[in-house]
């Protein structure tokens, strides 16, 4: 239907019966005027507003939390026990963000001069854009880290929902403004939109009123929206999180090698694999590589196959497996149903990894190379072809190995020994972020209370005797 959005359930290979209306450009302009009017009336620097507006918020989505729940299984395919996680998290995120925000409001100590006194404070960065990505449409959606972060910060937000997860993103939005209603509170605080393409994405971050823009998704829409921003008469922070591969560099002395490769098998598995934080290459020494590649075999031989989020997910995951079968063989495991992501392993050299181009850009899904080296400063190599991650993982450290973890430094954002990349804790030492490409700016966290640090702007305020 044209002008209409209408997702669909892979699990049970059907069309959700519901859609939604794409918002108009005039709606659009109508909510970033109020938005940029609530910014220069300045009642949202105001913490205990914030606060009143994040509590009975928290209320209301446990209120709703079941009828919330079937719209996320419905679009998502994923699980029940998977929602009430980022259920948890999302509330979790209000809880310290909004904290973390009315902290935030406090100047620094003045500095006193013979003729002067100095005092520095935080001021929000004004409206800002949030596109959030669909393999969480929880904690970085609608209601997720990027719209709690700017809110806490004191900046009025519009979301563009992702369409295909456009009722959770719809019912997400009603929730958030009903919640300015019941208070009284101005509706130019939290705008929601919606489109079937990217016109409205575009024009809303082309816009002059808004200052400041949130992306997480893929590579190529972050970069695009980095660009028109980048590109305005008037270019604003545009913090995009993208897409990474999370090396996983597994030593001579690893501990345990069985139990780790099943941690990994897990991590690039579940819920068909589609986390940014998955595994994408493994690299093990050549006298290891057989052995594990017998136990990720065991593993993605024994687990179900799981529905992917959508049909276009899915579509992007079979053509980069077909992309990559071009020039390699592509071991699938599991028999074919309707939208499942099979999970999928290809073994090669790093010498032949690095001369293979397709293999070096994410592949969204339940897929991960399995790379042999010769000896650890070959990696090196590595890192200098597939640049900036999110993560870069070592499973067994020792002090002749430390220039190399010195090294992948250069290219992390998050440095792990003996563990796997999944699962990403909101706290204040996270950072989530990392070189490009897995983002546009290195020095800002998208998770965790310095995730605020985006949509905050320092002011000095000067006073002379
Ligand atoms: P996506 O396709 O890039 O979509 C994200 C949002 O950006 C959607 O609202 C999308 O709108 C919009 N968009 C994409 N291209 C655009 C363009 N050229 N112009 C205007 N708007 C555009 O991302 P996704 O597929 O939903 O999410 C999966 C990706 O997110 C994976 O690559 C994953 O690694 C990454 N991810 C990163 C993080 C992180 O923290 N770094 C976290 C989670 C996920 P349309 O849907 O209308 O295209």
């Amino acid at each position: 239907l044209k002008g209409k959005i209408t997702t669909f359930h892979c699990r049970s290979n059907t069309p959700n019966p519901i859609s939604y209306e794409v918002s108009s450009l005039e709606d659009l302009d109508r909510k970033i005027c109020l938005a940029q009017e609530v910014y220069e009336s300045k009642l949202w620097d105001n913490p205990l507003v914030r606060r009143s507006f994040f509590e009975h918020l928290t209320l209301q989505l446990i209120d709703r939390q079941a009828d919330l729940m079937a719209i996320y299984c419905r679009e998502s395919s994923l699980t029940e026990e998977r929602f009430l996680r980022e259920f948890s998290r999302m509330l979790h995120q209000i809880k310290v963000y909004e904290r973390e925000g009315a902290l935030r409001i406090e100047p620094l100590a003045a500095q006193s001069f013979n003729d002067r006194t100095l005092i520095k404070r935080l001021l929000p960065l004004g409206p800002i854009a949030v596109f959030g990505a669909s393999n969480f449409p929880l904690a970085y959606g609608t209601l997720g880290g990027d719209t709690i972060g700017a809110l806490a910060s004191g900046c009025p937000v519009i979301v563009k929902g992702h369409p295909l997860h456009a009722g959770t993103s719809a019912f997400l939005a009603e929730i958030a403004e009903e919640t300015l209603k019941c208070l009284g509170l101005p509706r130019g605080i939290f705008g929601h939109v919606l489109d079937d393409g990217f016109e409205l994405g575009q024009k809303l971050i082309q816009d002059p009123r808004i200052l400041g823009g949130a992306f997480t998704g893929s590579l190529v829409g972050g970069m695009s929206l980095f660009q028109l921003a980048n590109q305005r008469k008037n270019p604003i922070p545009f913090f995009a999180e993208m897409g990474s591969l999370n090396p996983v560099i597994i030593l001579d002395n690893v501990p345990n090698l069985e139990e780790q490769v099943n941690c990994l098998a897990s991590a690039i598995t579940e819920d068909a694999g589609q986390f940014c934080t998955k595994p994408g290459i493994i690299l093990v020494p050549k006298e290891m590589f057989l052995k594990a590649q017998e136990l990720l075999v065991q593993h993605f031989t024994a687990i179900p196959s799981h529905p992917m989020l959508h049909p276009s997910i899915y579509e992007r995951y079979v053509s980069r497996l077909k992309e990559i079968e071009q020039h390699l063989t592509v071991n699938r495991f599991g028999e074919p149903i309707p939208w499942h992501g099979l999970s999928a392993l290809v073994s090669l050299s790093l010498a032949e990894f690095l001369n293979l181009e397709p293999l070096h850009h994410e592949v969204f899904g339940p897929f991960t190379c399995l790379l042999s080296y010769e000896e650890p400063s070959q990696l090196k190599d590595l890192f200098r072809c597939i640049g900036g991650q999110l993560t870069v993982s070592f499973m067994g450290l020792n002090p002749e190995n430390e220039p190399l973890w010195e090294f992948a430094q250069q290219y992390a954002g998050r440095m792990i020994v003996n563990g796997v990349p999944t699962g990403v804790l909101v706290e204040r030492n996270m950072h989530h972020g990392g070189p490009f490409p897995s983002s546009t700016d290195a020095r800002f966290s998208s998770v965790g209370e310095a995730s605020l640090f985006r949509f905050l702007r320092p002011i000095s305020v000067q006073k002379n005797y």
